[in-house]
């Protein structure tokens, strides 16, 4: 049981509206349905408006599922630390070139405004395009979403099992089902988000079991929520597999793409998905699926290069992105902001261990299996691996090294892990003995959980700052086929060393490798071409810019064209 979220829910209940930011817990969103549409008003005369205007006369909008509540000591340590690093220059773009629109509160979300001061400027910039793209986006998120007319009215034709087809009022949604560890979630979310967007749909996840989805993130969407509602009317939404009779596969297979009677899709788009399920791939959306109000989705991977597959999205897509290379990144920087609870970890972890160096290193190790295993050959093959990559240096023979003037280079390294051994051990080396060329290697690991969980509010949020922190980092070696490492890596705009896994605890030689961009790899996408319709080849086309991923040969990733 999660004793942990238990306390922070009786801490909500015992202060209503701390900071004087009023709160609505996503639980209560019908009965907040006036002052939805009321906010989803204002926001779209906001978005007419310039940019000038918005700043100058907007008040600080009111969100309906922010969940802001924690203890006051929390709140008060918490939010008079997030500030942007002492120092740092002012005039940061913190709207990321028009990624962001401006208006949100500032301190019901640290992170949201304040991420910039943090990270590395952007390597890869928002087209126009996308930017227009996402503000009619928006505008859709909030005349559709929970608490409206349009809501309501959808939600009332799924209860009352009638045939939910053609929609008159243009509002159709995808449901995200939320399962699986944290790396896996929010890859699931990032690529939704996108399916979304290509599809016009409304996006509402499912904030998990404990509901632990506001602990993590805050609302991405301006006057509105994106958290699925929990009088949802499909009773166990969450078990659906891929024997429904809405699953996507039996829909086109047994009916011949007939839609007669059908409440909802449902598409199957797990690791283990069938052929026939990942056709979702290939539909050509304006064709079928788009007749259908509700599509419900269940998904532990990173769909995105699955869409490049379709011939329908390729003019949106290529508008959209001009850079394949930047589809996560980007879309994280817009709808992954986590809250004041994770950002203060992050902050403050950087602030104390990592703002100060030379240089920044992040190590991710994920041992399959056995999670809290000391393995030997799992440390030698990281070691091997950032010795061959020049990442960390050589100790000093003599036991000596650093100390000297000038100031020593210093090097900070980020570690994580669920088990402390890696990182006692490559402390240690450094200790016992100085790095050979004289620089100061210091060794920092924020949490060591034991084994995994999944949905369980404490242990996500550690979870979460770890990613974000490595995503700070300069560079990052991640283990190869873990999801925590991809988002890590990906989310920092980082193009990572991945060291492979072995199945029989041996070091692979080589032991990592660079790879070819820093988009995450894609485990599920479909084995056949949309293009020819030919469903009988059993490898993923590669083309120029989706290529097979190092550490995993069934699966792709997208990168830039070479020039
Ligand atoms: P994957 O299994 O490596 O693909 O990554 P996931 O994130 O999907 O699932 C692993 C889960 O284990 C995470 O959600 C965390 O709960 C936990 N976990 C794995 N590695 C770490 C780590 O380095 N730090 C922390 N705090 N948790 C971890």
């Amino acid at each position: 049981m999660d004793t942990t979220t238990g306390s922070r829910e009786e801490a909500r209940e015992e202060e209503p509206g701390w900071l004087g930011i009023e709160e609505a817990s996503p639980f209560t969103v019908k009965s907040k349905a006036t002052k939805v549409a009321a906010d989803a008003k204002r926001w779209s005369s906001l978005v007419n408006a310039t940019l000038v205007v918005l700043i100058m006369t907007m008040p600080p909008l009111i969100f309906i599922g922010g969940r802001l509540g924690a203890p006051t000591v929390w709140i008060k340590s918490t939010v008079a630390n997030l500030g942007a690093p002492v120092g740092e220059e002012s005039s940061k773009d913190v709207l990321l070139g028009g990624l962001l629109v401006p208006g949100f509160d500032k301190q019901s979300c640290a992170s949201r405004y304040q991420s910039v001061y943090y990270r590395k400027n952007m390597t890869r910039l928002p087209s126009p395009y996308l930017i227009r793209r996402l503000r009619e986006h928006e505008a859709l998120q909030r005349r559709c979403g929970p608490g409206t007319e349009p809501y309501i009215r959808a939600t009332e034709r799924l209860r009352s099992e009638q045939q939910v087809l053609d929609s008159n009022d243009g509002c159709n949604y995808l449901v995200l089902i939320s399962y699986r560890g944290l790396g896996n979630r929010i890859l699931a979310t990032n690529s939704a988000f996108l399916y979304a967007l290509l599809t016009n749909r409304v996006l509402l996840v499912d904030p998990g079991h404990g509901n632990t989805l506001p602990d993590l993130f805050c609302e991405p969407f301006p006057g509105t929520t994106w958290l699925l509602p929990p009088d949802f009317p499909v009773a166990n939404f969450r078990d659906l597999d891929e024997a429904a009779p809405e699953s996507y596969a039996n829909v086109v297979m047994n009916r011949s793409r007939s839609v007669t009677g059908l409440r909802f899709v449902y598409a199957h788009l797990d690791h283990d998905a069938s052929q026939a399920n990942r056709l979702v791939y290939c539909d050509d959306h304006r064709e079928f699926l788009h007749r259908v109000q509700w599509m419900i989705l269940r998904t532990d991977q990173y769909m995105s290069p699955g869409f490049f597959f379709n011939p329908a999205y390729e003019s949106e897509l290529q508008r959209m992105f001009p850079r394949t290379d930047s589809v996560f990144y980007i879309i994280s920087r817009y709808l992954l902001h986590p809250t004041n609870e994770v950002w203060g970890m992050v902050t403050r972890f950087y602030n104390s261990y990592l703002k100060d160096a030379d240089e920044r290193l992040g190590i991710q190790i994920r041992v399959f299996g056995d999670e809290n295993k000391s393995a030997q050959h799992v440390l030698d093959q990281i070691l091997a691996c950032t010795s061959r990559e020049h990442l960390l240096p050589a100790v000093a023979s003599t036991g000596g090294g650093g100390g000297g003037a000038p100031p020593p280079r210093s090097k900070a390294v980020l570690i994580t892990c669920l088990s402390s051994w890696y990182h006692d051990n490559i402390r240690e080396m450094y200790w016992m003995s100085g790095a050979g060329n004289g620089e100061v290697v210091s060794v920092h690991q924020p949490s060591h959980e034991g084994q995994q969980q999944w949905f369980h509010g404490e242990h996500d949020m550690k979870a979460l700052a770890e990613i974000f922190l490595l995503s700070l980092t300069d560079k990052i070696v991640t283990s190869g086929q873990s999801t925590f490492g991809y988002v890590s890596h990906a989310l920092g705009g980082l193009t990572p060393f991945i060291t492979y896994r072995t199945m029989d605890e041996t070091v692979a030689d080589p032991p990592c490798a660079r790879t070819v961009s820093m988009e995450p790899c894609a485990f599920t996408v479909p084995h056949f071409d949309c293009v020819k319709k030919d469903y009988t080849v059993d490898i993923p086309p590669r083309t120029a810019t989706i290529r097979t991923c190092e550490d995993v040969f069934w699966g792709v990733k997208l990168t830039e064209a070479e020039a």
